[in-house]
């Protein structure tokens, strides 16, 4: 038996056990200080109650004989998928239900789809990156290139020509820069993916955080994107199911490569590994769009987003730089007198009890940089910010 050499190529993963190891020290040499946690990739406000409705139903359904539900369709039940591609249309993107395909969530699929890929194509990945993107790639022993996103393009990179890649990630609303691609920049990768052939695996699990209709939340708003984009989502941010399980993936039909359809082969890897996910799950998610559910989650969301205002709005008070904040639930900024995120980090745990993520642990780009997140309460996140400003004013 040979193993799969290509894990020895991983990188450790140090970023969030130093981090805990850190924090973890200096609460025990220092009991005193209430430590706040500004570096939380979670959501920490319960499902909302029309959700919790729709899956106690479906677990009454599951106690009867004549609702009992056994194995379900492995791409969705039909209920959630029209619930899902009547939100599309809402945002003036038509999909057919055979092109969404129901998943326990985003990380998984962003991991599966490459089942569909050769191992010898190139994989474009901006830097700094959600590290699934990476890791999975590494796994499988494909080649990486980055696309460096910086403060000279707002942490969003636009195709480089003279960079040829077969496969390229872009996570928009951005983690870890909290970074929205506009129309006309989204338009530009379709426009390179079209032309190399290339597919774009276009990430919106934080697309219910954008305001308003002129940023776009899905690839398919762009003209064409659907001869060269996946999409993948996920309702653990958008609703509070990263506990629950929940998320979703479009593969349009037209994505014909080599002769074969990508959701074809995409239905068939996933009739052949994956079983489907829980009725009572899928029930709770379709909730999400009804009148009652969409208000309900957008109170959630709006709770979110006030903490990433007292966030900005500290920033702003500072003159610190920062990038997202405002249709995500990410806050990503320059650490001052160009310090490093680690020595930032330490900086703000020790001096004011603040915890958050240096950027250095998503890639090169991230060494000066430093991710704050909106998910604490707003009575903590108003409490850290006032420690903040008070120790930079
Ligand atoms: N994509 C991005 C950019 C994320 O930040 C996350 C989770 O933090 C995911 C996907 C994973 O989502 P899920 O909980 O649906 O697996």
């Amino acid at each position: 038996m040979n193993i799969n050499e290509n894990y020895k190529n991983l990188n450790e993963s140090y970023l969030f056990s130093t981090i805990a190891k850190k924090v973890s020290d200096f609460a025990s040499n220092n009991p005193d200080t209430e430590i706040i946690k500004l570096g939380i990739g979670d959501v920490t406000l319960p499902l909302c109650n029309a959700v919790i409705e729709a899956m106690h139903f479906a677990v009454d359904e599951m106690s009867r004989k004549e609702t009992f539900k056994g194995y379900g369709p492995e791409q969705g039940y039909d209920f959630l998928k029209s619930a899902i591609q009547n939100y599309y249309k809402s945002h003036n993107v038509s999909l057919e239900l055979n092109e969404i395909f129901i998943s326990d969530g985003a990380k998984s699929d962003l991991g599966n789809i490459l089942d569909l890929f050769a191992k010898d194509n190139t994989v474009l990945v901006p830097d700094p990156v959600y590290p699934v993107y990476v890791d999975t790639n590494v796994m499988s022993g494909r080649k990486i290139v980055f696309a460096d996103a910086n403060e000279e393009n707002d942490f969003l990179p636009l195709p480089d020509e003279k960079i040829k890649a077969d496969l390229i990630y872009i996570c928009s609303p951005n983690n870890p820069t909290g970074a929205v691609y506009n129309r006309e920049q989204l338009k530009k990768w379709v426009d390179y993916a079209l032309e190399n052939k290339a597919i774009i695996l276009f990430d919106s699990a934080y697309e219910s955080f954008i305001d308003g209709k002129n940023l776009p939340r899905s690839i398919y708003e762009i003209e064409n994107a659907e001869k060269c984009a996946i999409e993948f989502c996920s309702f653990s941010k958008t609703a509070g199911f990263t506990g629950t399980r929940c998320g979703y993936t479009v593969v349009p039909t037209e994505l014909i490569f080599g002769g074969m359809s990508l959701n074809k082969m995409w239905l068939r890897r996933q009739t052949t590994k994956f079983n489907g996910v829980p009725y009572i799950v899928q029930k709770g998610a379709a909730a999400v769009f009804t009148d009652e559910g969409q208000k309900q989650i957008h109170e959630n969301l709006n709770y979110y987003k006030r903490n990433a205002k007292i966030i900005g709005d500290t920033l702003d008070k500072l003159n610190i730089k920062y990038t997202g904040g405002k249709n995500s639930p990410y806050i990503w900024l320059k650490c001052p007198n160009n310090m490093n995120s680690w020595a930032f980090f330490d900086l703000l745990l020790t001096k004011i009890g603040v915890v958050g993520t240096p950027g250095a642990g998503f890639g090169k780009n991230g060494d000066n940089w430093f991710r704050l997140t909106s998910f604490n309460t707003n009575e903590n996140t108003q409490k850290a910010m006032e420690r903040f400003f008070d120790l930079f004013k």
